[in-house]
């Protein structure tokens, strides 16, 4: 069955906390439903000469729109620094949506397809971009079946005219999520992030000035274009703006996705839109950006979910991918798991990374942690690697050092250990 249009804008009820969680899925928006509901129109208009690029940036700058993939970079600042570069200009568009915990991307998507496609033709238009590469995971199937009919009916019966739109299939590596490993992807080429300076949005995809976004922050453009950066700006708490999707998992009483506004507290979010905990669950811990992001305690659970709001913490937010674990789990099982899934998806491209994420998922075994050993390595894995898969890899170990210490040994941090320097890491 088809929703139409003024269904899908059930999200923006939820957005005014009338509702808190999304419809139930009842398919896909079509390419006819969403015409019919006034969907193209403003790509159409601006595509056609009737609205100003300039105008639209601008309303982009002052929406606060972030990328919303991890980085947070403000969108409106991106537009405007790959339009400044020399043409031709070229766009990548990230869906792979690779960080453990993270499926909003894919919830969208299913629901409402054109919106983000509306997103892509409005930025192609205001940065002069003359191709769009469409980066999709591997793993879903339906949403790539989705998008290849919802294209081809868009590219047959073009609103105004579109920008050469191609649809690429990775492979299942989450390292193809870094922007630069993306770009190689698309290239045809091994999927291994790239040494910067240069930027993407200097010299990316082809050697040309891209301008690279994940999935929902296109998403959002049509509507800030239509209801104006006001709209968007005006939601959040605690001085933060905007509006945040939360895959959230674990041991609450409703998973899911959760469109909140940006600054809201894990205790709010758990307690206003998951319906508390699970029965029989007691708050222990939660992990607030996937495996990337760290893990803090449940006396943190009062911090602002934002950008930059949990480095102080060694934390952060990225993709708000919040795993939440109960007072049965361990910690330290979470940041095993976590570093074991770095070890296997550590591209290989740098020593600290490729051996140090491996050799870290060893020592997190003992029952007893080696301290001065795993902070060592969690140094020089931070320095010396190439990207951030490396960089953020050793976040669960200081994690665990910072907040968990009674799980993994009362006296194992350091002053209280020998320092085995003839151990692992001596060995690589
Ligand atoms: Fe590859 Fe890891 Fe180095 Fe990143 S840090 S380039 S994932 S080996």
């Amino acid at each position: 069955a088809l929703i139409p249009q003024a269904q899908a804008a059930i999200y923006f009820v939820a957005a005014d906390w009338a509702e808190r969680s999304l419809p139930e899925y009842a398919g896909p928006t079509d390419y006819a439903s969403y015409r019919a509901h006034g969907g193209y129109s403003t790509a159409a208009a601006l595509v056609n000469g009737e609205m100003d690029t300039e105008e639209v940036l601008t309303m982009m700058e002052d929406s606060g729109l972030r990328g919303l993939g991890g980085a947070g970079f403000p969108a409106g600042r991106k537009w405007r620094i790959v339009r400044g570069q020399a043409a031709p200009r070229l766009m990548a568009v990230n869906i792979d949506e690779g960080e453990p915990g993270t499926f909003k991307d894919r919830t969208y998507l299913e629901r409402d397809p054109h919106r983000f496609l509306e997103g892509v033709l409005i930025a192609a238009q205001v940065v002069g971009t003359e191709a769009v590469y469409i980066y999709l995971r591997d793993e879903y199937h339906g949403c790539r079946a989705l998008l290849q009919a919802e294209l081809g009916k868009l590219l047959a019966d073009p609103p105004c005219p579109l920008p050469h739109i191609e649809l690429r299939r990775g492979a299942g590596a989450y390292i193809c999520g870094e922007e630069s490993a993306m770009i190689e992807s698309i290239e045809g080429k091994r999927g291994m992030p790239r040494l910067r300076p240069p930027y993407i949005a200097e010299r990316g995809l082809f050697g040309r000035p891209t301008l690279e976004h994940n999935f929902e922050t296109l998403y959002w453009v049509r509507d800030i274009v239509e209801r104006g950066p006001q709209w968007f700006a005006g939601f959040g708490r605690r001085g933060r703006k905007g509006l945040r999707s939360f895959s959230v998992s674990g041991r609450v009483a409703q998973p899911g996705v959760k469109l909140a506004p940006a600054g809201i507290t894990l205790r709010e979010l758990i307690d206003e839109y998951c319906g508390g905990m699970q029965a029989g669950h007691e708050l222990y811990a939660y992990l607030p950006g996937g495996a990337s992001g760290g893990i803090l305690p449940a006396r943190l659970a009062d911090l602002p979910l934002d950008f930059d709001t949990l480095q102080p913490h060694g934390c952060f937010i990225g993709s708000a991918a919040i795993i939440v674990l109960g007072h049965h789990d361990r910690a330290r099982d979470a940041a095993l798991n976590v570093m074991r899934f770095f070890a296997h998806e550590s591209c290989g491209q740098c020593t600290p990374c490729r051996v140090g994420t491996d050799k870290a998922a060893t020592l997190m075994q003992a029952p007893r942690w080696d301290g001065d050993l795993l902070d060592d390595l969690a140094q020089v894995m931070q320095d010396a690697s190439i990207c951030g898969l490396g960089q953020a890899a050793p976040n669960p170990i200081r994690c665990m050092h910072q907040y968990f210490a009674h799980e993994v040994g009362e006296n194992a941090w350091p002053g209280d250990l020998p320092h085995p320097r003839s151990g692992p890491l001596s060995k690589t």
